[in-house]
């Protein structure tokens, strides 16, 4: 071992990843895709099993002062889901391990369960293990899934062609934005805790961080269509973010216009209270666990009267070349750091 140090937030995220991934060599005939997809994906004989892990960690991706135990459970699983959703796949088992410390009361982890327990129910899984351990402080819960797809009908990050339409599922940013009115709240409660919570007419952006759904629902309608993606990912890290993961691995460019911009209107209205800018919490807002993909232009007939479908762009030959199409005509890079207006 060389004595150099390198921090690691000198490589960052995907980074990290890259260097793991450059190390690691599948071996076997039935090891279809490992590392860079949302599922790993294996060879079943007539069919493809997806594989897939999710983390969430108190203190990085949930704050228990204002995250009932119950949603977190419940989003576990519909974030795993999701990775299943973006293969087009059918979620089938899940496991659970987790690790509690003594802060913990056996009706915590009930209630937790309660969530998890309701998720496997709306998503149509079976939690079929996990582990439990203790922990020094705070608690994780490590989901994993798998799930199934029919081998003509997988879709990759990894398959968008110049001229697809680009297509995302509901609306963005309302995750991020909830996340910031909960923590707002918060610092407000600390510093006053007889202050009542101002949250009145947020419930759609608080729902939107505490209860996510995995968008199985288009999964299924995008079938009935008779539509398959030419490639697929779910929005954890933001559309801006996702949608270069897109690019950099079909090898293409995109244009987004911002007027077609899917943004509910308390996402609008808290992101300009918060001084956040709406457009900016679209693009790099993470967590709304949407599906962003793409069709050939055929296929907008088909999908075109779903209302839970956008069209907001399409895919160019220019090599990662992405770009925001903004209301005043101006072509922006999209970046995953952020984006601004002053660029
Ligand atoms: P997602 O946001 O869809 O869950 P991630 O960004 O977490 O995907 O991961 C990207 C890819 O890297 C996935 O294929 C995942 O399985 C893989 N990956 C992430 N962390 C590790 C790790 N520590 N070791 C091996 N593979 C990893
Ligand atoms: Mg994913």
């Amino acid at each position: 071992m060389a004595d150099t140090r390198t921090e690691i937030n000198s490589l960052g995220e995907f980074g990290l990843i890259q260097r793991i991934n450059k190390k690691i060599k599948t071996n076997l005939p039935d090891t279809i895709t490992g590392i860079g997809d949302d599922s790993a994906v294996i060879d079943l004989g007539d069919e493809f099993g997806l594989l897939s892990t999710d983390i969430l960690l108190e203190g990085v991706h949930f704050d228990l002062t204002f995250f009932p135990l119950k949603h977190l459970g419940y989003k576990a699983i519909a974030i795993n889901v999701s990775d299943i959703a973006a293969m087009n796949g059918t979620p089938r088992q899940v496991t659970v391990a987790i690790a509690l410390s003594n802060r913990f009361s056996v009706e915590a982890v009930d209630e937790l369960y309660e969530g998890i327990h309701a998720a496997c129910k709306d998503f149509n899984v079976d939690l079929v293990g996990g582990d439990t351990t203790s922990s020094r402080s705070g608690l994780l819960i490590s989901v994993s899934v798998f799930g199934r797809v029919k081998k003509d009908k997988i879709t990759y990050r990894h398959g968008a062609r110049p001229n697809d339409l680009l297509c995302v599922t509901g609306d963005l940013g309302g995750a991020y934005m909830g996340l910031q009115l909960l923590e707002r709240e918060k610092q407000v409660f600390m510093a006053n805790p007889q202050m009542q919570p101002e949250l009145e007419g947020k419930d759609y952006v608080i729902q939107r961080q505490l209860r996510p759904e995995a968008r199985m629902d288009v999964i299924y309608e995008l079938a009935e269509a008779g539509v398959l993606p030419t490639s697929m990912i779910d929005l954890s890290d933001g559309l801006a973010s996702d949608l270069l993961h897109i690019c950099a691995q079909s090898g293409v460019g995109a244009i987004v216009f911002e007027e077609k911009l899917p943004i509910d209107e308390q996402t609008y209205i808290a992101a300009t209270e918060l001084n956040l800018g709406p457009v900016t919490a679209a693009l790099n807002g993470g967590e709304d666990y949407e599906l962003l993909f793409t069709v050939p232009q055929v296929s907008y007939d088909l999908i075109k009267n779903n209302p839970k479908i956008s069209f907001i762009g399409y895919i160019t030959d220019k090599k990662n070349e992405v770009l925001l199409h903004t209301n005043a005509d101006n072509r922006i890079p999209i970046t995953a750091q952020g984006w601004n207006r002053e660029n």
